[in-house]
């Protein structure tokens, strides 16, 4: 490919005021940076990182312009790696995509080819963009409750966060496997929603909360998906049965958070981080086993909404007020 080839990309640029503005661009190949492997980006996703990129977060990108987007699936154009051939289907995931390399809510993409996978024949680019990195975060949160020995039968499995990517697709997930579900939302009005995604009961957040400063409290869940951070998580864990666990992966409701040793001494639950940025890729490979066959969600296009790249700026907005419902897979072309 020509490095003079132009292509449709999503650019945030930083104005002399401190602002920072979103419109689609046309590009070079030759503006990207040189990497081996050289992809057409089919379809994208949109995750609440890509918002923080696209509103100017230094700690998620140093250097405007920029195209966010860390997720990508799209066909090969060259790979001088030789890892992989033109034409086949592949998928990036993390790693520096969208952060300060430009990312897939651009039509192309150059990157390092230890970025990629191939993309599992039994998904299509599509549907491998519906789980995105919000899904891979679902399906790493509940791989990692069962390697501490989760089960459906030691009860509900609270989620927070639940109407966001990550949480949306852990409870559809979670309820294939079994798992009684407690979704915790600050959107009551989407109560049905949760509960066609497989959901039993559904509360608001704050009751999470209504414990305040006690050490420990009643033992409400077996076990724990969170994606808040900050006091709902400390009091997720007083919170959780003994002998459980809770996953943290975000912190959509604050970084810090306060509490004692008690759940951990007295319970023995157990806290237990997720990323799936840096994972290694063998790692990425693996769970993508899993999110194409026993995690693979029927029916997956109910799962998001598809917008084109024109509509990112508006849609990329709406993570930062909280506006957003479920997945939103970007048809990039
Ligand atoms: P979304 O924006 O899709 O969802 C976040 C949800 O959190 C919202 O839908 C809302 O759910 C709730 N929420 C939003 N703002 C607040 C707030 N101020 N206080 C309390 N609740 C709030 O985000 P994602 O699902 O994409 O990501 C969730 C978190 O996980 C983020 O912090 C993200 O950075 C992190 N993440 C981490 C990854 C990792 O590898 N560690 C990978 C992917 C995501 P509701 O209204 O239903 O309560």
């Amino acid at each position: 490919m020509s490095n003079e080839k132009t292509f449709k990309a999503l650019v945030v640029e930083e104005t002399n005021d401190g602002e920072f503005k979103k419109s689609i661009h046309e590009r070079k190949v030759s503006d990207l940076p040189e990497n081996d492997l050289l992809i057409e980006v089919h379809y994208s996703s949109l995750n609440y990182k890509d918002a923080m990129s696209a509103t100017g977060n230094k700690r998620i990108t140093r250097n405007y312009p920029h195209t966010p987007g860390i997720d990508a699936a799209g066909v090969v154009v060259s790979d001088k790696s030789g890892t992989f051939s033109a034409g086949q289907e592949v998928l990036v995931f993390g790693y520096d995509l969208g952060m300060d390399t430009a990312g897939g809510l651009g039509q192309i993409i150059s990157i390092p080819a230890d970025w990629a996978i191939e993309c599992p024949k039994s998904l299509t680019l599509k549907e491998a963009m519906i789980y995105g990195t919000g899904g891979l975060t679902a399906a790493l949160s509940v791989q990692k409750l069962e390697k501490m020995g989760a089960k459906p039968e030691d009860g509900p499995v609270a989620v927070t966060g639940a109407t966001g990517g990550v949480g949306s697709i852990s409870i559809a997930i979670l309820s294939q496997l079994g798992y009684e579900v407690i979704a915790f939302s600050g959107k009551p009005e989407q109560s049905d929603y949760l509960k066609n995604l497989g959901a039993s009961e559904v509360r608001h957040r704050d009751t999470i909360n209504e414990i305040g400063s006690k050490p420990i409290g009643r033992e409400l869940w077996a076990n724990a998906i969170d994606t808040l951070g900050g006091d709902y998580l400390a009091n997720l864990l007083k919170q959780t049965k003994a002998g459980g666990a809770v996953t943290s992966c975000g912190l959509a409701g604050g970084a810090e958070f306060s509490m004692t040793v008690m759940p951990f001494i007295t319970r023995a639950v157990s806290l237990l981080g997720v990323d799936s940025v840096l994972i290694p890729l063998e790692d990425k490979k693996a769970i993508w086993q899993r999110v194409s066959t026993d995690m693979k969600l029927p029916d997956l296009e109910g799962y998001a909404e598809e917008i084109t790249l024109e509509q990112t700026p508006e849609y990329l907005d709406r993570f930062i007020s909280s506006k957003v419902v479920g997945r939103y897979v970007v048809n990039v072309r």
